[in-house]
């Protein structure tokens, strides 16, 4: 089933997510909604608490369902290891119509369970550790608006606000 994205704005986006205790039912509907909505949208990573729920799960997939193998299903996701830097440009689903240039480490691991409840490993470089860490700022609460500093912050969250005013955000 396909879930609405929440936008900057929402309340929900900036709260920090809980971790899951045990997959569930629920949650095995909820990770299904979230690839379905990833598609669909199309991105290439969702988090939980882009749908307004507060657990931790993300899904991210480089290939946008093309294939089968680049899907990615992290549940209480944690960084082992974050080295290097990288400068590129960002968006994100809930920010639609907006990018920036966002610093993030080059090469990231992240430790997990997958939808099996298995404990699962990611080790990325360039995009996807762009991704991962994406994915694991919006279950802390933080979109990547908030790791811009002064100017750049402030025209995206300006003409936001303009969007919001004129009911076409
Ligand atoms: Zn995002």
């Amino acid at each position: 089933m396909l879930r609405p994205i929440l936008r900057f704005g929402d309340s929900l986006l900036a709260q920090p997510a809980r971790p899951v205790e045990a997959i569930t039912p629920e949650v095995e509907t909820l990770i299904d909604d979230m690839i379905e909505t990833m598609y669909a949208a199309p991105g290439i990573g969702l988090a939980a608490t882009q749908i307004g729920v507060p657990l931790r799960i993300f899904v991210v997939d480089l290939s946008v369902g093309r294939d089968p193998s680049a899907l990615h299903v992290m549940v209480n996701p944690e960084f082992v290891e974050r080295d290097g830097m990288q400068l590129e440009e960002e968006g994100c689903l809930s920010v639609p119509g907006f990018t920036a240039t966002v610093a993030r480490p080059k090469r990231v691991v992240v430790k997990g369970l997958n939808r099996q409840g298995d404990e699962y490993t990611i080790e990325g470089t360039g995009l996807l550790a762009r991704a991962l860490q994406h994915e694991v700022d919006h279950l802390n609460g933080c979109l990547f608006v908030d790791r811009l500093r002064g100017i750049s912050r402030d025209l995206i969250v300006r003409k936001i606000r303009k969007l919001s005013k004129a009911g076409k955000w």
